[in-house]
């Protein structure tokens, strides 16, 4: 389990605005095999991508351990993303991926954890809103992150901006 401190970059922060959750729709994967798969993409312009286009990895336990969390390179060198079919959310959004095709099942408890723990984390750090976290069907035509996605429970996890009620009693708190 990396800790939070772990994922803060070496590089000096993008003006991050967004987080664009996705899935692999593969089976299992971990950064390399995702990495492999991205270089021989090519951008708009015809070149080839200089590696995964997402910013973090969240293992299944199928070529990657079960909830661990793997910040790419894009996010050590705090590079624009390449993963949202969208200019402005590739600049802007950081990109998520959680190893698995969760079109055909949700993912593990673990990767589940892992998410709720890294949003926590990046909204908090980048001040982030909830209604900024979204998917990737959210911005563009794709069915990802896939039907049995656990989006509302991720993003109910997540804390209320900076000045927002609650919306619960004092009483309730006890
Ligand atoms: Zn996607």
């Amino acid at each position: 389990m990396a800790s939070a401190d772990s994922w803060d970059p070496p590089a000096s922060s993008r003006d991050w605005q967004y987080v664009v959750l996705h899935h692999s729709a593969t089976d299992e994967g971990d950064v390399a095999s995702i990495d492999a798969a991205d270089r021989k993409r090519r951008d708009q312009f015809g070149a080839a991508w200089p590696g995964i286009g997402y910013h973090f990895v969240i293992g299944n336990g199928q070529g990657m351990t079960d909830g661990r969390v793997e910040p790419t390179f894009r996010w050590q060198q705090q590079l624009h993303g390449a993963h949202a079919n969208s200019q402005a959310h590739n600049r802007t959004g950081i990109g998520i991926c959680v190893v698995g095709d969760c079109d055909a099942s949700p993912p593990t408890p673990r990767q589940v954890a892992a998410a709720k723990r890294l949003l926590e984390w990046l909204s908090v750090r980048y001040g982030i809103s909830p209604d900024h976290v979204v998917r990737h069907a959210d911005i563009a035509a794709t069915r990802c992150p896939g039907r049995k996605f656990p989006f509302e429970e991720l993003r109910e996890a997540l804390p209320a901006p900076v000045g927002a009620s609650s919306g619960r009693s004092h009483e309730e708190l006890f």
